[in-house]
């Protein structure tokens, strides 16, 4: 990949995974002198289920991004409840998202789009940003190689620890809603794309899922997520819960033969833009930096490149407040949702009995389509978008309805 010495820039994006390299792509294309900093050298790996949703693959489409050699389609999902029963989530393309995801292995899809900013003329450096100084006009950037890179504008982009965002004073950690996630890659298949919600014992419902997803090759990625509010100190149940969970899989006939599970690999998934704030004069967060991750699947690729793309046209349109216009940007697309799945994720955080009394209403059988089209729909955050497609409306009321609990668990909490 190209390296350069050049230290002074328009845009210097920290983090090279698919919010970094989405905004730099734009940017470059645009004509904008733009650099990636990653600390990794690409191709690197990264903790993930691999699924690029159906909004990602639109946007990727849109952009003129190839669809990986090894990528493959997926397309309805099974979600097998406590009981054993499982109901099929029907995928159908909306009006902004596509009728598929993809199964990517995050090694050669990260590289993939970096490959694609590049080709467009963007900058690439492997070093890690260890310092972010700014004056009132420009930031300076001190990297692990003892050079310094200047810009106009940041865009932190380097994940759920996200030091730009630290270093900016942009998170309070008190009020993150965090998970973590641990996968392995097993030879193996499985019928449909699987998730799995189990209760921790009989009337708790543990608070995570796991999963079962086709990947290139006759593999699986097959990991556990896990909820921890902003407790650090629970994610390690996660890594604990994969062999368990894998054996399930295997006793409960989803998959063939009994799993060999290959390394663990796991990381940490900040929700529900949490804790942080998403913007400050010239310097803007996205993906997992800002905490764009769904609260209630972990999805985040989608976010992370959607919000890529908006940083960097707000940067483009030259309004002179990026900040601003950025944060319009995230209300409009991206706050609503995230406001309603995060009051329930934190209600099954809080209430892990009454989250699994209603999880069981889920798998009642004499609702299954209209669960099935409204759950498809609500919970991979496709309401918007959906159109007429069936569930879609009962999606929308749900958010809205999710909305106003929202707004009123805020007008009433008490004070601190
Ligand atoms: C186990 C697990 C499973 C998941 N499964 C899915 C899934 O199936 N589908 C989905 O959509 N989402 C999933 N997610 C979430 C998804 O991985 C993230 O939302 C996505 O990677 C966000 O992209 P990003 O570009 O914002 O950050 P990242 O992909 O985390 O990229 C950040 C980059 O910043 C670099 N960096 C960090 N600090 C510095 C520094 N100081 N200097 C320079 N570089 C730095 C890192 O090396 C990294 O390359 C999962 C997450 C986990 C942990």
């Amino acid at each position: 990949m190209k390296s350069t010495s050049k230290a002074d820039f328009e845009v210097a994006v920290v983090g090279g995974g698919p919010s970094g390299s989405t905004a730099a792509l734009v940017l470059a294309r645009s004509g904008a002198r733009v650099i990636v900093i990653d600390k990794a050298q690409f191709p690197r790996d990264k903790a993930c289920g691999d699924v690029i949703g159906p909004k990602a693959v639109r946007i990727l489409e849109t952009l003129g991004v190839s669809r990986p050699a090894d990528a493959i389609d997926l397309s309805d999902v099974a979600i097998v409840g406590p009981s054993g029963a499982a109901i099929r989530l029907p995928s159908e393309a909306g009006l902004d998202y596509s009728g598929i995801g993809w199964s990517c292995p995050r090694t050669s899809f990260d590289a993939h789009l970096l490959q694609a900013a590049v080709t467009n003329g963007a900058c690439v450096r492997t070093a890690r940003v260890e310092k972010i100084g700014s004056d009132s006009r420009r930031f300076e950037l001190r990297l692990s190689d003892g050079t310094e890179v200047t810009s106009d504008y940041l865009i932190g982009a380097d994940g759920s620890n996200s030091s730009t965002a630290t270093q900016l004073d942009l998170v309070d950690s008190a009020s993150l809603l965090l998970g973590f996630a641990a996968r392995s890659y097993v030879t193996g298949k499985v019928e449909l794309p699987t998730i799995s919600l189990w209760n921790s014992d009989k009337r708790r419902l543990f608070p995570g899922y796991g999963w079962a997803f086709p990947s290139f090759g006759g593999r699986l990625n097959l990991g556990v997520g896990v909820g921890v509010g902003s407790n650090r100190k629970l994610g390690a149940a996660a890594t604990k819960q994969v062999p368990i969970y894998a054996e399930m899989l295997y006793r409960t006939g989803i998959i063939e033969k009994p799993p060999t599970l290959g390394p663990l690999l796991g990381g940490w998934i900040k929700m529900g833009s949490s804790g942080t704030k998403a913007a400050l004069g010239n310097a803007l967060l996205v993906g997992d930096a800002a905490g764009f991750v769904n609260p209630l699947q972990g999805e985040g690729i989608a976010q992370a490149i959607a919000s890529g793309k908006a940083a960097a046209e707000v940067i483009l349109a030259g309004y002179g407040r990026p900040a601003k216009q950025y944060q319009n940007w995230i209300d409009d697309n991206l706050a609503p949702y995230q406001r309603a799945a995060s009051v329930l994720h934190r209600l099954a955080l809080q209430s892990p009995a009454l989250a699994s009394v209603a999880t069981s209403v889920l798998f009642a059988k004499p609702l299954e389509s209209v669960i099935a089209s409204t759950w498809g729909i609500f919970w991979n955050d496709l309401a918007d978008g959906a159109g007429r497609i069936s569930g879609a409306g009962s999606a929308r009321t749900l958010l809205k309805m999710l909305n106003y609990v929202d707004l009123l668990s805020n007008r009433y909490a008490p004070r601190p």
